[in-house]
């Protein structure tokens, strides 16, 4: 049994990233004291550094088959940011670039128009706001689209965010609520007993009353004890970045590339290889991200590329995250945000607060115990 001492409860956050680092925060406002144990020198290197920073509730959603539990949990967590990225831009050392200018999706040739139809339908069937564009009215949103546009979806709630000026604003945000964040902590084991749950790694041992797993993809390494993060599976990430030689009016979700505004800078990605984890870049594929760019706004072509990196997204067999508690007593999930864990972020860390504090429940789609699919190697 977990202790039901839970005025003040001890909160363990293992993993400071995109999940961790939100529902580290948002705890910590709910009056509870938090630790977030990161593995690594720094907090939010892992996988938010490395991403592309889109809240893309409205375009996500159309894209993908995406289900209704997902849309409504984008939606809701679309629906704070304003107020988050308001109350964390005083902890900000950087701009933390947030806007919500929309995503616009810009079709070319036959292709073009089948998706543009295909993300029309998806957002009709999911009650997602869009607008559908001819080509002169998507040439006014972004002026400098390339040749054959057919026309374009709009999005026009979607935002986006200075990824990796996020990270330092929540840990400050964090220990301004009087949390703490231990760097170099590496969690190795976690075992609940009576009284609460034990941590364990090479930085040393400590007790919490509740225990939050929010450690991305590498959560996995923890399967041993926390049997659901086995389900993992991690999908690797390349991106770019080029010199800002253009102006974009907001997120452009194209099919073979995105691309988003960060202050100095534009994000350009990305591959999604899935089971990889390696950091490799290869620059035959960040090549080929580059000239779908570069199709998409010709304008790029005299950018200069910035820096080239990878991530890794942490992935389920069903795209959807893993919200729920765990079948090891005391711990809640915070995994599987894949590919949206910064749009996803302050939703999942409201729904994490409401699990550890016993106020409320996951959307059962989230289960830990529904039916996800295990990545087999070899
Ligand atoms: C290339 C790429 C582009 C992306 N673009 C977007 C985007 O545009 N919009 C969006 O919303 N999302 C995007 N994502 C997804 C988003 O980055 C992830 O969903 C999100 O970062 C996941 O958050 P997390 O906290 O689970 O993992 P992470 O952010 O990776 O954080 C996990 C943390 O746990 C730490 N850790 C690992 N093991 C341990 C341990 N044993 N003990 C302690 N700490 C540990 C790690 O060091 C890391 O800091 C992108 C991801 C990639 C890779």
């Amino acid at each position: 049994m977990v202790s039901k001492r839970l005025s003040s409860p001890r909160m363990a956050i293992i993993g400071g990233g995109a999940i961790g680092l939100a529902s580290a925060w948002t705890l910590a406002r709910a009056g509870a004291q938090v630790t977030v144990l990161e593995a690594g020198p720094v907090a939010g290197q892992g996988a938010l550094a490395a991403s592309g920073g889109m809240l893309a509730q409205g375009f996500e959603g159309a894209n993908e088959d995406a289900g209704r539990a997902f849309v409504a949990l984008a939606e809701r967590s679309l629906s704070l940011w304003d107020d988050w990225a308001e109350r964390l831009a005083p902890h900000a050392a950087a701009p933390l670039g947030y806007r919500r200018s929309g995503s616009l999706s810009p079709g070319f040739g036959s292709r073009g128009e089948a998706w543009l139809e295909r993300l029309e339908a998806n957002a009709l069937l999911y009650g997602i706001g869009f607008e559908r564009l001819d080509a002169a009215a998507a040439r006014a949103v972004q002026p400098g689209l390339g040749d054959g546009l057919v026309g374009a979806m709009r999005f026009p709630g979607d935002g986006e965010i200075d990824n990796r000026a996020l990270g330092p604003a929540l840990v400050n945000a964090i220990r301004a609520e009087g949390g703490e964040v231990r760097t170099s902590w590496p969690v190795t084991r976690v075992s609940s007993g009576r009284d609460g749950v034990a941590l364990s790694g090479p930085a040393g041992r400590m007790e919490a009353d509740r225990v939050i797993l929010a450690a991305g993809w590498q959560s996995r390494d923890l399967s041993e004890d926390i049997p659901e993060a086995g389900l993992l599976v991690p999908v690797k990430g390349q991106m770019l970045s080029v010199a800002p030689v253009v102006d974009l009016t907001g997120c452009i979700r194209a099919v073979d590339a995105y691309l988003s505004a960060k202050p100095g800078r534009i994000v350009i990605g990305a591959t999604s290889e899935v089971g990889a984890s390696d950091d490799a870049t290869l620059p035959y594929l960040t090549s080929i991200l580059r000239e779908a760019a570069e199709a998409v706004l010709p304008g790029l072509s005299r950018a200069e590329t910035v820096e080239v990196w990878t991530g890794v997204r942490p992935g389920t067999s069903d795209s959807l995250p893993i919200l729920g508690r765990s079948a090891c007593e005391g711990v809640v999930l915070g995994l599987g945000a894949f590919r949206n864990g910064v749009l996803l972020a302050p939703a999942m860390a409201e729904t994490i607060r409401d699990l550890v504090l016993d106020q409320g429940e996951a959307d059962p789609a989230f289960a830990p115990d529904r039916p996800l699919t295990a990545l087999t190697q070899g």
